[in-house]
This record gives C-alpha cells, structure tokens and sequence, in this order.
C-alpha cells in the first residue's frame, strides 16, 4: 500500500477500523498509528462509534506502556501546550490530579492552598466521569464562574490570583476532552491506560513544573483494590517520567465519600466552610494536606514534608488560603463576596430529605460507587454527554465508617429536584451503608501509601522550580 510523494516512500495510513480491530484482537500500535487516531478525535474524522469501539478495545486488551505513553504524547499535543516561561511568576507552576471520586472537592481547597504558599496552580480539570464527581461539575455551580476562559483570562487569573481551575478549553488536550466525553458514558472509563492519557495529557498540556497525582483506592475508585491503584501510581509515575514531568503518587481511601457533602454546589459550600475553618472534616483535612505537603516539597517551597505540613497549617489558619480562592473566583467571572454569602449565590435544591438508617447501629462499611450512582440518578451527573446537570441536588452531612446512626441521627440529607427523586436517592443510600451493631470498626487514615519516581526523571526537571 506504499505510494511515491517527492521520491519519497510513502505508506498510506491503515483505516481507523483496522487499528481498532487490531487492537481488539490484541495487537499491538506504533506511536504514528496511535498519533493518527488521536487526530482522528481532535479534528472530528474518527466518529463517536469508533472512539468508543477504540476505547472498549483498550478496555479489554490493554496497552503496553510504549504504547500508553505515545497515546498521552499524541493527546497532550493534540492542542495547545502552555508556555510559563513569559507569564512572571515568580514562583514553581505546581498541579495536582485525582483519579476519580465521590465528594471529592480537594482541588478547590489545594489549588488556593499552594498558591497561599508561593506556587501558582494553572489546574485544568474534567467534568464527572462513570460514577465520580467532576472538579468543572463543581465550579460550573458557581454563577458566573467561567470555566473556559480564553487564554489570555486564563493566565492573567493564574498570575494575579496565583491559581485558577479550569476546563479543556478546545485547544487544551482536546484529544482528551472529547474522549473524556464517551468513556463517560460506554462504560470505558475503568481502563488503566486510558485513565493514565487522561490525566497526564491534560497535565502535560498545562506544563507544570512538578506534579502530585492522588490516586484512589476503594469502592468509590475506578480502580478499587489497593493492587491495581498501585499500578495504575506506577503507570502514572513512567508516563509522568518519561515525559519529565517531577511526579509523587499519594494513595488514598476512596471506600467512602471524602467528607460531608456530595454535589456539585454542595461540595463548593462545603470547600469553603473549609478554607474558612467554619468546617474541616478530618478525612478531607489529612488527604488535603497530604497531597498539598507533597507538592511544596516538590516545588522547592519547603525543605521536607514537617515544613511543608506547618506550611499548609499556616495558610489555612491565617486564612491565606480562602483569600486566594475568593481571589480565584473573582478573577474567573464569580460573585466577589461568595465567601462572605455562599447561600445568596449557590443553587438550593427544593426538597430535602433527611435519610435515617432501618436500623440504628454503626456504619460499618459505604458502597461509595453507589453513592456516586445515587446522585447522577438525582441529576448531579450526566447519563449522557449532552445532559444538563442539576447543580443543586446531592447529599449533606454524610455520615462514615465508624459513626452511630438512628432515628435521630440520619445517613445523611437528600437535596433533590422532586420528592419521588428523594425517596428514590433514599432507598439507594441504605441500601448503600452496612449498619451493625456496636463496637465501631476502628478508623484506618485516609492517606494510605506513598510512591515516586525514584530516580527516573531526568535531573534537568527534578525541584520542579523553573527558576
Ligand atoms: N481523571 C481524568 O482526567 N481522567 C480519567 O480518566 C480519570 C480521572
């Protein structure tokens, strides 16, 4: 199939069908062949049923890690690469990415946390994927918050406020977004290498100087066992490697919602009571922390993680932290007094619910995928990419592993549309929570295991600063 073009050889490329099938039936593609496809998705050649056929593929037969790190390549150039280099900030350009959970808000606490401690965080976030929240779900609650700004607004938000949360704008890893988009909703959103060019291309587009990946573990995680979240940390951490990116893992619970609240404005409102120390759920407290310490240290911020620690405690006490966020919100287009008056600008769903379990006892143990189920159902998420979410339903007050519930003392309280939604979310919730009786299961840390690229980076971008 060659052809002559200036005397050159040519080889004319392989129909996308027929990389699909290869990969279907196990074989294996080059980096040129995976280039083509991700084109295929960036420009609009490939259609949906391919990218989801392509996706399935990978699914069932997985990727070597040549192949995993040319599919992260392909995507994280698939539009633009940022450039800090002329943007004057005078500190290290520092991310950190999830891999997906329930009420996970830590990068509306983090992003404004490091910037309060001297980093500038240019954060590109996805919406809701499978059965997880999405970081954009979130700050989409906030009325007028833009979350894709043009780049210009985008950088100017990052320099003055020093962080600034955002989506894939068209020319960010669009490659990814509209992949994102279909793994959402055909069941591929559990693939270790595809979860692995999600993240780090959208990271790599963003050209941070280091990077702390928060990996989740239990039943709220795409991958639940504490084995294939460890592989997926280390496939993370090559990729990341190879592409010199300066990159720690941090392996935390995801066996039940992270913190109080779950929902999109819920979870903003919870983010602030937060920043502000009105509330400060301990679980969210420790993985923020530890997530946050990791990437000072990273960035040269701090010489080790006891001075990183008291850093962190610093901003958030000093109210440095709520400051930048407020800052942040203000700079992308949201209300400037949110922090002050959430309620006057946070939707509020129109019936509420207070959930009691059938039988008082100890929560022993969350199906946090259930969880995450049970508030798409609610319309908190999407069943299919066109959905318009609902951002004022979901969960408040949830109460975890370890804590009494009884009449008086309810799972939590349902904020839905309707009250048939309601009583709907409620019988899911129970059936969600193994109640036993007394003594209460003792309480493990949320902040679970370690990883890092050992000596894999080259030493040209180890201390992430580019000063
Ligand atoms: N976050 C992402 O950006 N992509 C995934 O695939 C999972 C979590």
């Amino acid at each position: 199939m060659g052809g002559r073009v200036r005397g050159r050889v040519t080889h004319r490329a392989a129909l996308p069908a027929e990389l699909i099938r290869r990969k279907r039936l196990g074989g294996t593609l080059t980096e040129e062949e995976i280039a083509a496809l991700v084109a295929g998705i960036a420009d609009g050649s490939l259609a949906d049923g391919q990218i989801a056929a392509f996706a399935m593929a990978v699914c069932f037969q997985g990727m070597t890690h040549a192949e995993c790190a040319a599919l992260t390549r392909a995507m994280a150039r698939s539009g633009t690469v940022l450039d800090w280099s002329t943007a004057d900030l005078d500190g290290p350009v520092l991310d950190k990415h999830s891999t997906g959970g329930i009420g996970d808000k830590v990068s509306l606490i983090l992003a404004p946390l490091i910037a309060a401690c001297g980093g500038f965080v240019p954060m590109i976030s996805g919406r809701g994927l499978g059965h997880t929240g999405g970081t954009l779900d979130k700050l989409g609650s906030i009325p007028g918050y833009d979350v894709m700004p043009d780049a210009e607004r985008f950088r100017a938000a990052v320099r003055d406020a020093g962080c600034a949360i955002v989506g894939q704008t068209g020319d960010l890893a669009p490659a990814d977004g509209r992949l994102y988009a279909i793994r959402d909703v055909t069941a591929t959103d559990d693939s270790l290498p595809l979860i692995t060019a999600s993240v780090l291309s959208k990271k790599l587009a963003a050209a941070p100087d280091a990077l702390v990946m928060d990996v989740k573990v239990g039943s709220g995680a795409f991958l639940p066992s504490l084995e294939t979240a460890s592989a997926l940390a280390e496939s993370l951490l090559a990729v990341a490697a190879d592409a010199g990116l300066p990159t720690v893992a941090v392996l935390t619970d995801m066996s039940q919602p992270l913190g109080r609240h779950v929902g999109n404005a819920l979870e903003v409102r919870e983010s602030i009571d937060f920043l502000t120390g009105k509330r400060r759920d301990p679980r969210l407290h420790k993985v923020t922390a530890a997530l946050a310490g990791e990437l000072l240290v990273l960035g040269g911020l701090a010489r080790d993680l006891l001075e990183a620690t008291s850093r962190v405690e610093r901003a958030l006490v000093s109210g440095a932290a709520a400051e930048r966020f407020a800052r942040m919100v203000a700079a992308l287009g949201g209300p400037r007094d949110l922090l002050e008056a959430p309620a006057r600008h946070l939707a509020v769903a129109p019936v509420r619910l207070p959930v009691p379990p059938e039988r008082a006892g100890v929560i022993a143990a969350v199906d946090a995928r259930a969880i995450g189920l049970l508030a798409i159902g609610l319309g908190g998420g999407r069943r299919h990419p066109a959905d318009v979410i609902d951002p004022a339903v979901g969960l408040e007050h949830v109460r975890g592993v370890g804590e009494s519930v009884g009449p008086d003392r309810p799972i939590a309280v349902v904020h839905a549309a309707s009250t048939a939604a309601a009583h709907a979310a409620a019988t899911a919730l129970r059936n969600a929570v193994t109640v036993v009786e007394a003594p209460p299961p003792s309480l493990a840390s949320p902040v679970l295991k370690r990883m890092s690229q050992g000596d894999r980076v080259p030493t040209r971008r180890r201390g992430g600063s580019r000063r």
